[in-house]
């Protein structure tokens, strides 16, 4: 299969790429706000849980101190009431309410201690170590001997009373070897020591073991605490200096972080919305992505159908055109060029006209099919509507490659199509041109195997033709033909010529043909040849049949006793005024009708022999003489001759051109003048050159002679001039009665 120039089909990944990042972007934009605001919140919420936290515990614990530290103080100051039930005195006072204040608050331990910073009484010691427990108390004594005496002025150690010790105690934490305690410390003012001015104070310890530190927590809504001397980066810490102030511990917790519940349930939140976001516009992606596919799919489609023959499926004009710009370009200096084939197939039409539209479309797919299978890969074949296709045939060495493809188009055409049903034979005209011999010009190699298609067409039909230049010239004169008859007739630019006839001894002027000439204003004179043809397919041999005629009676009558021949195209004979429109010119002009001769040929009468026996029927009895003009070339046979009511037959020149090469000729033209004879016709031979011809058609007994020998067709004038000569002087210029 030739290359039917696939058009690619291109991915629409422009409006999708574009619309694929923006929105990602915007999605990565989304999701990045929504976790930034997620940290940004649940951090804010876990500070403020911190702070509250740390503020709760450190609240707790003060609570804590304050409660216990006023425990010691409530027990300190009952000692009036102790004395007065009178059940101890003195140290062993003292030694009770030590004991009494471990036993009955919990402490661990309980040691009164005197100004001079003496244990006089206490128990137990700090797990029998008397030096941890001294390093415990004395700092947290002499802090409450200041106490006692900041408050006032000390000029006097004695104090009169203090109404409320409960005020002066306190507690603290403190660290000693690895363990946290709580100290509290209250003052101890029994009335018999006060009277003597002395002041003790009472100083309490307990550990801060587990289960103490459950204890407080468990007051309130905070996770366990315990004590450590390191804590955890995501620990809350109070600090619990040891006795002297130095930092040597913490109590630390695990805090509530409501933050981080907001981001475990934030995000996994945010992700599935993310998901369903990404979801979202996949979806629309998609559908964006399958628009776009439409609208490029419905957009290759018109391409195809502008670029493409809908039923055949292959290229039309536009895209062959291309090609041929593109395989022209390829052929630069090497030895390989390329044809333009341009084939019509002959009698499509019968086929379409007999059997219906549906089976031409067959047809020419199986044409399309046919031609195909014949190309190359790297030919085209397009459609150019109807019936006509063109091949660009490439990789050409020599004119022999052309014509072998021409000929298998030829012979694979031929061979019947079942088409309808029924098997159908068609033909095909080709019109061949070459590149880069007749050019390498697109426009021109295609116009060119135009006009060699057109002459394979007028040659007969099913053959191929290669362009050559002097059809080109035919085509172009036919082209001013065409633009410039119409103006020619209807200005009078057109001659009337008159070629003379003479009687058989070359004598006499007996009559005169008269023939039409162009003289054109840019191609010069244009032979009838070359415009009567295109004038009869054009309807222009009407109007210019009837000025001939009127211009050759006008003429005529100048010219008394001479025979005026005009001749008659079967187009215009076949008229149904023709015969009243040669009356009323013969009357117009005052010609004599007996002098006129009108020129038929045997198309007139082939095609309606009973209206053409009519006419002439009616002009002989208008007294118009008939003559058969080109005798001898057509289907001429006796019949004809004998039916209809000719007064002459013109030998075609044909038969006296070839009559010298060969014998045959002679006796044609021989036999032609006996029969015209036989039948009491008047016998002409035209196109007489030589003096041979002339005695032997003079031999032979021919009636009249036509030719160059005598004159070629001249003007009205030089034919005036003819017979004012031959009346003058000459021997035998008698003019010829009618
Ligand atoms: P035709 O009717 O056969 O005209 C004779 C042609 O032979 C003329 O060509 C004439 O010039 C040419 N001829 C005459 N003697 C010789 C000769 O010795 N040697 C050669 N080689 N040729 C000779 P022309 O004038 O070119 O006309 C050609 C044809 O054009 C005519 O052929 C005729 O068929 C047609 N034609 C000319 N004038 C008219 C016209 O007014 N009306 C019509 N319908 N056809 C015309
Ligand atoms: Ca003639
Ligand atoms: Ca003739």
């Amino acid at each position: 299969m030739p290359d039917v120039l696939a058009l690619p089909w291109r991915k629409p990944s422009g409006l999708a790429a574009r619309l694929m990042w923006p929105i990602a972007a915007i999605l990565a934009a989304a999701f990045g706000l929504v976790v930034a605001t997620v940290v940004w919140v649940s951090d804010g919420a876990n500070r403020i849980a911190l702070e509250r936290q740390l503020v709760q515990v450190g609240n707790i614990i003060e609570d804590d101190l304050e409660s216990r530290a006023r425990q010691l103080a409530s027990m300190t100051v009952a000692d009036d009431a102790w004395m007065a039930k009178g059940q101890v005195q003195g140290a062993s006072l003292l030694q009770t309410m030590a004991e009494h204040a471990n036993g009955f608050f919990g402490f661990d331990g309980t040691h009164i201690i005197d100004r001079d910073f003496r244990v006089i009484a206490g128990a137990p010691y700090l797990g029998g170590n008397v030096a941890d427990a001294v390093s415990l108390m004395m700092p947290v004594a002499s802090q409450m001997y200041l106490r006692i005496e900041g408050g006032r002025p000390a000029q006097s150690r004695r104090m009169a009373a203090i109404a409320t010790p409960r005020d002066l105690a306190f507690g603290r934490l403190a660290y000693r070897n690895g363990r946290a305690f709580i100290v509290v410390a209250a003052p101890l003012a029994p009335s018999t020591l006060v009277e003597r001015g002395d002041w003790l104070v009472a100083v309490s310890f307990k550990e801060l073991k587990p289960d103490v530190l459950r204890a407080i927590s468990s007051r309130h809504d905070v996770a366990t605490l315990h004590v450590t001397q390191r804590p955890g980066a995501r620990q809350i810490a109070l600090p619990v200096p040891d006795i002297q102030g130095a930092q040597r511990a913490f109590i630390a917790w695990d805090p509530f972080r409501p933050g981080d519940v907001m981001r475990e349930k934030l995000i996994p939140v945010s992700l599935v919305v993310l998901a369903g976001a990404i979801l979202f516009s996949g979806f629309v992606f998609l559908h964006v992505q399958r628009l776009a596919l439409d609208v490029a799919r419905s957009e290759e489609r018109t391409r195809q159908l502008v670029g493409h023959d809908p039923l055949s499926g292959l290229p039309n004009r536009m895209p062959f055109a291309q090609r041929l710009d593109q395989e022209l370009s390829r052929i630069v200096r090497g030895d390989e060029g390329l044809a333009v084939h341009f084939l019509d197939l002959d009698k499509f039409k019968d086929v379409n006209d007999t059997y219906g539209h549906a089976a031409g479309d067959e047809l020419i797919k199986a044409v399309a099919r046919r031609l195909s299978n014949l190309l190359r890969g790297a030919d085209t074949l397009a459609r150019f509507g109807g019936d006509e296709f063109a091949i660009i045939q490439t990789g050409v060495r020599q004119s022999q490659d052309v014509e072998a493809l021409a000929r298998r188009i030829l012979t694979d055409l031929t061979v019947p199509f079942d088409v309808a049903g029924t098997q159908v034979q068609i033909g095909v005209s080709i019109g061949i041109s070459l590149a880069p011999d007749n050019g390498m010009d697109r426009e021109q190699l295609m116009r060119l195997a135009d006009t060699a298609l057109y002459q394979a067409k007028n040659e007969g039909r099913n053959r191929y033709c290669f362009f050559e230049r002097q059809m080109d010239e035919t085509l172009k004169l036919r082209k001013v033909v065409e633009d410039d008859l119409r103006n020619a007739i209807v200005n009078d630019e057109l001659a009337l010529f008159y070629q003379p006839q003479l009687s058989a001894d070359g004598e006499t002027i007996v009559g005169v043909e008269a023939l039409i000439r162009w003289p054109h204003p840019k191609r010069g004179m244009i032979s009838p040849v070359q415009f009567i043809p295109v004038a009869e397919e054009r309807g222009l041999i009407i109007p210019l049949g009837e000025w001939v005629l009127r211009k050759a009676c006008q003429d005529g009558c100048r010219w008394p006793g001479l025979r005026v021949a005009v001749n008659v195209s079967p187009i215009q004979f076949r008229q149904k005024d023709f015969v009243e429109t040669v009356i009323r010119i013969v009357e117009e002009t005052g010609f004599d009708p007996s002098r006129l001769e009108l020129e038929l040929t045997e198309g007139v009468v082939v095609d309606d022999a009973d209206a053409a026996e009519a006419a002439m029927i009616e002009l002989r009895a208008n007294g118009i003489h008939l003559a058969l003009d080109d005798f001898g070339t057509g289907y001429s046979s006796l019949i004809y001759l004998r039916r209809f009511a000719f007064d002459k037959i013109k030998i075609d020149r044909s038969f006296l051109e070839s009559m010298e090469a060969t014998g045959e000729s002679a006796i044609l033209v021989h036999s032609m003048v006996h029969l015209g004879r036989a039948l009491g016709l008047t016998v002409t031979a035209e196109g007489v050159e030589t003096v041979d011809q002339h005695r032997f058609l003079q031999a032979v007994g021919c009636h009249e002679l036509q030719g160059y020998l005598f004159s070629r067709p001249v003007t009205a004038e030089e034919i005036d001039a003819k017979l004012a000569m031959r009346q003058g002087p000459g021997p035998a210029g008698a003019i010829a009665a009618a």
